[in-house]
């Protein structure tokens, strides 16, 4: 039942927005964090995305992932970002695996970079 799956993963994705609380509150100090991705799969550049936060934002930092047959994939940069904010850092770049397919592992990855602007 792709539709209930769905459902569940929206469901859990609502609790843990709701567990991670705004930006403004956890970290009070940043006034937005830009976190620019492109996708990589099968050694193809696919789409540059943008993501914006703000202090009204959720803290939950894991990007979707794009790969069409991936399972329960996605790019999680909560350790970076946190990483980032307490280190007062204002610019980051690296490379991430999708978490995806745990059998198969999902072939998409992103190159990232992120800019935080502080208060
Ligand atoms: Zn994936």
């Amino acid at each position: 039942m792709i539709h209930s799956g769905q459902a569940a993963a929206r469901l859990a994705r609502i609790e843990e927005e709701r567990e991670a609380g705004t930006l403004a509150v956890r970290y009070p100090e940043v006034e937005k964090i830009i976190v620019r991705m492109t996708h990589w799969q099968h050694g193809i550049k696919s789409i540059v995305r943008n993501r914006w936060f703000f202090p009204s934002s959720f803290a939950v930092f894991k990007m979707s992932c794009l790969s069409r047959d991936c399972v329960d994939g996605g790019f999680d940069m909560s350790r970076i970002i946190t990483e980032m904010i307490r280190s007062r850092s204002r610019a980051r770049t690296g490379e991430l695996d999708c978490e995806g397919n745990e059998s198969k592992a999902c072939p998409a990855h992103v190159a990232y970079e992120i800019v935080i602007a502080y208060l």
